[in-house]
């Protein structure tokens, strides 16, 4: 099976890893906070904060923002579940904006349109959490702007995006939001088994993710909460936080991964390119490339014209399956979950995401994908269609 995605691991990997476990330190040693500003240096950020999952780093990331019960967040409906649920980890309630047809990512018009009704109804956002789905950089200007006018944070889901750029700039530099946040599971652009980051360019934002993710203690690193006079060391909890550390094992594995990351990025885009190539005389609608941006290509995502295949979506996945191909669906919208059923949404609710999921169709884009593996993706498709 030719799976959607997987992981590169080298011998310098292992090495790394094999170092850590021979060494004094297995949880939170020295390679924290080395990992830590090696992403801060790579995305171009001011503190990284590592934990030990993406969704961990989107729940500290709400916390540190002041997210709470009575609070509203707004995100995208396709996307990876983590998203929204981390609002209700607040107590916080949870909505979402429409995609773009063309993009997948959240539709700034949508967000627009919802947010001057929301504001009539004094039921504005406190955070919006736009999702650079399959790598692909949201329009985060256009975005941030309308944060200056209706107030609201802005944490980026960068989970798909490492390595991506906008306008020039690293997905990650913050130019456009408060936090964003990164995952390192091993389907990701580079991995630490487990793992996540929140990066921030705000000194107290940052204070406060260190806090969250370690009980709510503070720390001899905290700049906003310095040691109390009649105290040894500064070991105040102060939040009720959690335990969401990284161990020293996953960031010497992260060290050894990033380093690697410009070769991976450049080979899902060669990738990605080629795929634009051999799929472009079949009935399916290509990923679109916006001028604004470079996607770090997480995830090769097509679209069947389904009036042109004569074939269900569910008959082409498996026949592709059949075919040895580990085609996947990213992603059933969240509106659509049972648990968010069961918060009251329903089918119709967001049409254009509705209809993505329909058509949508992932196709394999990993860094040691050969051409022969691609050339007999693009075969089977077309006998498939
Ligand atoms: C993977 C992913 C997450 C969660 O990351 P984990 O490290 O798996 O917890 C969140 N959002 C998106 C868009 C993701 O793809």
């Amino acid at each position: 099976m030719i799976p959607y995605g997987r992981q590169h691991i080298t011998q310098a990997d292992i090495d790394a890893v094999i170092h850590v476990l021979q060494s004094d330190f297995l949880t939170q040693g020295p390679k924290v906070p080395l990992f830590e500003q090696a992403v801060a240096d790579k995305v171009g950020a001011k503190y990284a904060v590592a934990v030990n999952s993406g969704t961990s780093a989107l729940h500290i990331a709400c916390l540190a923002l002041g997210l709470g019960p009575g609070d509203i967040l707004w995100t995208s409906p396709v996307t990876f579940v983590a998203s929204a649920n981390c609002a209700l980890y607040c107590g916080a309630s949870v909505d979402f904006v429409d995609i773009d047809p063309d993009t997948y990512t959240m539709c700034h018009h949508a967000l627009e349109e919802k947010l001057k009704q929301a504001e009539q109804e004094n039921r504005l956002p406190k955070i919006v959490i736009p999702v650079h789905m399959c790598g692909r950089p949201c329009r985060m200007a256009a975005i941030h702007e309308l944060s200056q006018k209706y107030g609201f944070k802005i944490i980026e889901d960068a989970c798909h995006a490492l390595g991506g750029q906008y306008k020039g700039k690293p997905i990650g530099s913050c130019q456009y939001s408060d936090i964003t946040v990164f995952s390192f599971h091993p389907v990701k652009l580079i991995t630490t088994g487990e793992g996540g980051t929140a990066v921030t360019n705000d000194t107290k934002l940052a204070d406060r993710l260190f806090r969250f993710r370690s009980h709510g203690i503070t720390s001899d690193r905290d700049q906003m909460a310095p040691r109390p006079a009649d105290e040894i060391w500064n070991y105040q909890q102060i939040f009720l936080g959690y335990n969401y550390r990284m161990t020293d094992i996953q960031a010497a594995l992260g060290i050894s991964q990033l380093e690697k990351l410009d070769a991976f990025i450049d080979r899902r885009r060669e990738l990605a390119r080629r795929y634009g190539r051999i799929l472009a005389h079949l009935p399916v609608t290509l990923p679109l490339q916006d001028p604004d941006g470079e996607s770090a290509w997480h995830l090769y995502v097509i679209r069947l014209k389904l009036a042109q295949t004569g074939k269900s979506q569910q008959r082409v996945f498996a026949d592709l399956r059949e075919n040895g191909i580990g085609v996947n669906l990213h992603y059933i919208p969240v509106h659509l979950q049972p648990w968010y059923r069961a918060l009251g949404f329903a089918p119709g609710q967001f049409p254009e995401a509705e209809q993505y999921y329909k058509e949508a169709v992932t196709l394999p884009l990993f860094y040691a994908m050969t051409e022969q593996d691609q050339d007999y993706v693009a075969a089977s498709l077309q006998d498939v269609i």
